[in-house]
């Protein structure tokens, strides 16, 4: 059973992972790299003067596992909540279980939708650190913007949820900084 389990690995669920998985978190993301990033090239991403999708994503992806986040290269064809959280189950039949549960799918929505989510002509709706109307389930990124969707903004809204799930486990608030030495 993970933490955490992330179905989407485009810039807001690779984005959680990181926080997570940086903070001790047992997580693990589902996806096979099948993001609209691979389209783009980014001009307008703050710090980064210019960048292809498909690097970015490189680059993203190697960062979680070098927290130890686990990538499960698979598309979850359906989630359930659980009596101890959420239950995921993927194309080749296995079921996975966490604690909490992130949806991160783009702009697809269907997995938010098959929870009875309300969504409105913005997106999932979701609170201001991204919790969803269901205990420990989170929406992130484009699912909860879908006419509005930038690259910079799903990371932002995947780091959001991730400071919420870690707030709520160690019972206060917290933020992740590192410092120059
Ligand atoms: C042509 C084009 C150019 C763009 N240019 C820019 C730009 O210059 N700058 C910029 O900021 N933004 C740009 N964007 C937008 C940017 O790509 C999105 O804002 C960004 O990809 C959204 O990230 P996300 O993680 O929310 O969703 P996505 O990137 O869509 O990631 C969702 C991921 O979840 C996966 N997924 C969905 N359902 C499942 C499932 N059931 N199981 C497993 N995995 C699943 C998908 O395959 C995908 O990998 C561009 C988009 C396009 C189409």
């Amino acid at each position: 059973m993970s933490d955490v389990i992330i179905v989407g690995d485009g810039p807001a669920g690779l984005s959680a992972a990181l926080f997570l998985a940086k903070n001790g978190q047992d997580v693990t993301v589902f996806g096979v790299n099948k993001t609209a990033m691979h389209s783009a090239k980014l001009y307008n991403y703050l710090g980064i003067p210019e960048i292809t999708g498909s690097d970015f994503q490189k680059v993203a992806h190697a960062q979680v596992q070098k927290f130890g986040a686990k990538i499960q290269d698979q598309q979850v064809t359906s989630i359930e909540k659980t009596a101890a959280g959420f239950a995921v189950s993927t194309e080749s039949g296995e079921r996975y279980e966490s604690k909490y549960l992130i949806i991160a799918e783009g702009k697809s929505i269907k997995l938010a939708q098959s929870m009875g989510l309300t969504i409105t002509s913005s997106g999932v709706e979701v609170d201001h650190n991204y919790r969803s109307a269901v205990d420990k389930l989170y929406v992130v990124g484009r699912s909860t913007r879908l006419t509005r969707s930038q690259a910079v903004i799903s990371v932002g809204t995947g780091a959001v949820a991730a400071l919420d799930i870690l707030a709520t486990e160690k019972g206060k608030d917290f933020v992740d900084y590192d410092t120059v030495d």
